[in-house]
C-alpha cells in the first residue's frame, strides 16, 4: 500500500505521457515551451484567476508574490503557525518578520479569531509595519476567507494565499489559489496536482502585477532577458513538466472525486476511535492529507502499529513552525501557540490517494480494531 500512489496514477496516462515527453523532444523548445502557455491558460480557467505565471516551485512562487508586494526589512507578514516551513522561510528571506498566529483545531488553519489580536498587538509594539497576510490552505482546506478578507480591508493588508497542497480545492464556489490578492501553489509530486520534478505557480487578476511576476520570473527582465530593470530570480517552469501537467489536469477531477469518497469512507470508520476531519458547508478540500487526531496520547504508538501492518503513515508536523531550530531567534514560546502544540502531538495522515482498494480499506480498518480492542 502506499501512502500516495504515483504509480497507479501513472500507468493510468502513461501513452499520453510517453507522446507528451517524445513531443518536447521533437520541437525543442524546453524554456517557456508551448506547453507552458497551455498550461497556464488552462490553469487560468480551472481556477478563475485571470493570470497565471508558472513558476520553478511552490516556494519560488510564494517568494515571488512577497516580491511583487515590495516586501521586505521593517515589515510584518502574518502567517500560521502551522505549515510547512517554506510558508515562513521565504518571508524570512525577504528580510521581513513573519509573526505567527494559533490554529483552529477542527481545521488545522489559521484561527481568524485570534488574527486580530495579533495584528493589534504588533501595532501597538510599532516596531514593525504590517503589510500582509499569508494564510495556508493546510491539507487542502481552505482558511476563512470571508474573515479574513474583513481583517485585511480593516488593516489595509494583502492577502497571499498558500494554496501549495489545496489546488482544486473551493470556498463557497470560489476556487482556491484564487481567493486572496495573490495565490500560489505548488506542483511537487506529492501535492494534488503534482509533475515529475518541481514546480509552481502565481495566481492574480491584478494586470499590473502580472506584468511584474512575469519579470521577476526571468530575472528581472525589461523589455527582453538582457535589459534586467529589477531582481528578480530564475524561476521559470520547465516545459517537459508542463506537458505532465496538462495531462495529469485531464483526469485531475476524477480523482479528487475518488479522494472525497475514500475520506467519506474513512470518517464513517474511524470516527468511534479518533477525531475525524469534518468539512463544513461551502468548504471543499482538495485531500492534500487525510489527517485524524488520537484522543490521548497514543499517536507514535498508533503510527508504529500501522506501520506493522503495513500502512504507511506521516506525521504534518511535528512541530509548530514558530518551534523550529531555524527561527529560534525569534523567541516564539510553545506556550502562545497551544492548539499548534497540541495538534502535533495527536495528529497522523494515513494513505490518500484515488487508488486505494476495497482490500487496502479493510486492512487499514482491521488495524485499527486490533489497535483500539486493546485500549
Ligand atoms: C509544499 C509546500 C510549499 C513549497 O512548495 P515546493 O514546491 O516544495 O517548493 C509551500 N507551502 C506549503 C504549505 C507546502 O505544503
Amino acid at each position: 500500500m502506499q501512502f500516495i500512489d504515483l504509480k497507479a496514477q501513472q500507468a493510468r496516462i502513461r501513452d499520453e505521457l510517453e507522446k507528451s515527453y517524445l513531443n518536447v523532444l521533437d520541437h525543442g523548445r524546453y524554456i517557456i515551451g508551448p506547453e507552458v502557455l497551455e498550461l497556464e491558460d488552462k490553469l487560468s480557467d480551472y481556477t478563475g484567476a485571470k493570470h497565471v505565471i508558472s513558476c520553478s516551485n511552490g516556494t519560488d512562487a510564494l517568494s515571488m508574490a512577497l516580491m511583487v508586494l515590495g516586501i521586505g526589512k521593517g515589515d510584518a507578514v502574518f502567517t500560521t503557525a502551522y505549515s510547512f516551513y517554506a510558508t515562513a522561510e521565504t518571508i524570512l528571506l525577504t528580510g521581513a518578520t513573519p509573526i505567527f498566529v494559533d490554529i483552529e483545531k477542527s481545521t488545522f488553519n489559521i484561527d481568524v479569531n485570534k488574527l486580530e489580536q495579533v495584528i493589534d498587538k504588533t501595532i501597538a509594539q510599532n516596531k514593525l509595519t504590517p503589510k500582509a497576510i499569508m494564510t495556508v490552505d493546510l491539507f487542502g482546506l481552505p482558511a476563512d476567507y470571508k474573515e479574513i478578507r474583513r481583517i485585511a480591508d480593516k488593516y489595509d493588508l494583502k492577502i497571499i494565499e498558500d494554496a501549495a497542497q489545496a489546488f482544486g480545492g473551493q470556498y463557497f464556489g470560489e476556487s482556491t489559489c484564487n481567493l486572496g490578492d495573490i495565490g500560489t501553489t505548488s506542483f511537487f509530486p506529492a501535492k494534488p496536482l503534482g509533475c515529475y520534478g518541481d514546480g509552481g505557480a502565481v495566481f492574480v487578476n491584478d494586470d499590473e502585477m502580472a506584468d511584474v511576476l512575469k519579470s521577476i520570473r526571468v530575472h528581472g527582465k525589461g523589455a527582453d532577458k538582457y535589459d534586467n530593470i529589477r531582481v528578480g530570480l530564475n524561476a521559470r517552469l520547465d516545459t517537459v513538466q508542463a506537458g505532465v501537467l496538462i495531462e495529469k489536469l485531464k483526469i485531475f477531477d476524477d480523482e479528487l472525486d475518488a479522494k472525497t469518497n475514500i475520506a467519506k469512507k474513512y470518517g464513517e470508520y474511524l470516527s468511534r476511535y479518533v477525531d475525524v476531519p469534518v468539512f463544513e458547508d461551502g468548504y471543499k478540500t482538495a485531500l492534500a492529507q487525510y489527517t485524524i487526531m488520537v484522543r490521548g496520547d497514543e499517536r507514535d504508538e498508533l503510527s508504529a502499529h500501522l506501520n506493522d501492518c503495513g500502512i504507511p503513515t506521516m506525521i504534518y508536523y511535528t512541530k509548530p513552525m514558530p518551534l523550529l531550530k531555524a527561527l529560534d531567534d525569534y523567541g516564539y514560546k510553545a506556550e502562545e501557540f497551544p492548539v499548534a502544540v497540541e495538534c502535533s502531538k495527536k495528529c497522523l495522515s494515513l494513505p490518500m490517494h484515488a487508488y486505494l482498494s476495497d482490500d487496502d480499506f479493510a486492512k487499514i480498518f482491521d488495524a485499527f480494531d486490533a489497535f483500539y480492542s486493546t485500549k
